[in-house]
């Protein structure tokens, strides 16, 4: 796994665009397409999940319930065209897959 030094994403050396699979070239962020990114330590912030609105709110009740930590970053809607902000939610690598486990009970697609 590598995260994003942009947006940080957690992504799969595996999962890699096609054109980034030769041996020899940097891997590329799926989500932002930047060419930085390190290997994960466990206190490394990784990009959870952007959502708006209503799912937001929903997403701050699960995450405070499973007792994970999490900070949330929203972003107007100059990005998305829609009314309302989206936010983004991050965490910590170590917490990384019981957040998800925790949101995707509820939400199937999270980014
Ligand atoms: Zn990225």
């Amino acid at each position: 796994m590598r995260i994003c030094d942009n947006c940080h994403a957690v992504f799969s050396d595996l999962e890699l665009p096609v054109e980034s699979t030769h041996a020899f070239q940097t891997p590329v962020c799926p989500r932002c397409l930047s060419r930085k990114s390190h290997l994960p330590f466990p206190d490394d912030i990784c990009l959870l999940a952007v959502l708006n609105g209503v799912n937001a709110s929903i997403a701050e009740d699960l995450l405070s319930q499973a007792e994970i930590p999490y900070k949330t970053r929203s972003d107007f809607a100059s990005i998305t065209g829609q009314f309302g902000a989206s936010v983004r939610f991050f965490t910590t690598y170590d917490q990384l897959s019981a957040a998800n486990e925790c949101l995707h009970e509820v939400f199937d697609q999270l980014l």
